[in-house]
């Protein structure tokens, strides 16, 4: 019997977690319209800085990623960047949680997941549409893939956009499921600095009041060869300046953090994710689509947000698929 076809969009840790669940049994080919993987376990490099401007650090709540992080320490993908809560000044508030890093950033667990499966990146899905009993995925350049079963672990409206411009047609209830959930965006600044950051080990604040929901120093992190900084605002503020110049976001972001050192010119950089973190999630871990072929949504917005939710609604998605397709 030929293996099912399995088409995954998205290469996050929602993505790869399905993808390397299903591989055993199926052909599966990871799509990611980026021109690396993660999604937001994001790095990027600024001169001699490593900067982590998408997530910070991953926790663990459940058993099933806790496990999944101790096997990462014990591969050297991950390593724990300190224990506890962060508070206004920096200071921990102790609440039982180490906070992991990536090795040498947070994108490196996300190239680790990739490792030896099928991802092709700069791969941006455009269309989606379906027959009786499989799914056509038709993909920005012209290519396009059939598949048996899809997961889609894009951001929920990336998804219904995905749908509707294949005019494939939802039951009233998956269409209210997926339209309830929303996210908050954040403009996140990374810029490198002529000297010490001025924040203390182990190198972040929380602020309560500002712009700024959160900043980190690489440097202290123990990513970034030289001091550099991640500025994340707050969703209020990211709303509110999305459409604003990068000039007139780095002045108001750069004036609240009062760092210690300079800016180094020319190194400040934007990033606006629009779809940063879920504010309305769906309560279960995925949600798999009635009255079509196989289709599962996926991601941080179903069931537990984070790393640790996206890790855990991938694995429920392939459980889904698995469990449908008769897979051992
Ligand atoms: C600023 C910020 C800070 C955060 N901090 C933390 C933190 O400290 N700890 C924590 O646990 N979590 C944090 N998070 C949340 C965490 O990053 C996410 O919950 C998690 O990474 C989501 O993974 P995912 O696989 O669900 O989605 P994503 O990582 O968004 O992956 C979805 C992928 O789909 C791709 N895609 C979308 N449309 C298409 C298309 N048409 N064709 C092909 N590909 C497509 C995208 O390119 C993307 O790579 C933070 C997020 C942000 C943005």
């Amino acid at each position: 019997m030929s293996r099912p076809r399995v088409v995954v969009i998205g290469a996050g840790m929602a993505g790869l977690t399905a993808a390397h669940r299903l591989q055993e049994h199926c052909d599966v080919v990871v799509l990611d319209k980026g021109r690396g993987v993660g999604g937001r376990l994001a790095t990027r490099r600024i001169g001699d800085a490593t900067i982590d401007h998408g997530a910070q650090f991953i926790t663990t709540h459940s058993a099933e990623f806790a496990l999944t992080v101790d096997r990462w320490v014990n591969d050297g993908v991950v390593a724990s960047w300190f224990r506890g809560g962060i508070g206004p000044e920096g200071a921990l508030d102790p609440d039982g949680h180490t906070r992991f890093r990536g090795s040498v950033s947070m994108n490196v667990v996300a190239k680790n997941l990739a490792i030896g499966l099928d991802v092709r990146t700069a791969s941006q899905v455009a269309a989606l549409t379906h027959d009786a009993d499989s799914w056509k995925v038709a993909l920005v350049d012209g290519s396009e893939l059939i598949a048996d079963a899809v997961i889609a672990s894009s951001p929920v409206p990336q998804t219904i956009a995905l749908l509707e411009k294949g005019d494939v047609v939802l039951t009233s209830s998956d269409a209210a499921a997926l339209n309830a959930i929303a996210y908050d965006p954040c403009i996140a600044l990374m810029a490198v600095l002529d000297g010490p950051s001025g924040l203390t080990e182990p190198g972040a604040v929380d602020p309560v009041e500002g712009p700024i929901d959160w900043m980190a120093d690489n440097f202290l992190k123990g990513i970034s060869a030289v001091p550099s900084v991640t500025i994340h605002a707050t969703p209020e503020f990211s709303r509110a300046q999305w459409d604003a110049s990068n000039e007139v976001i780095a002045e108001a972001l750069l004036d609240a953090a009062q760092l210690h050192s300079a800016v180094i010119s020319g190194s400040v950089q934007i990033q606006r994710w629009l779809y940063a973190r879920p504010s309305v999630e769906h309560p279960e871990r995925f949600l798999r689509l009635s009255d079509t072929p196989l289709f599962v949504c996926a991601g941080d917005a179903f069931g537990g947000a984070k790393v640790e939710g996206a890790a855990l609604s991938g694995a429920a998605a392939a459980a889904v698929i698995g469990s449908v397709l008769g897979l051992e």
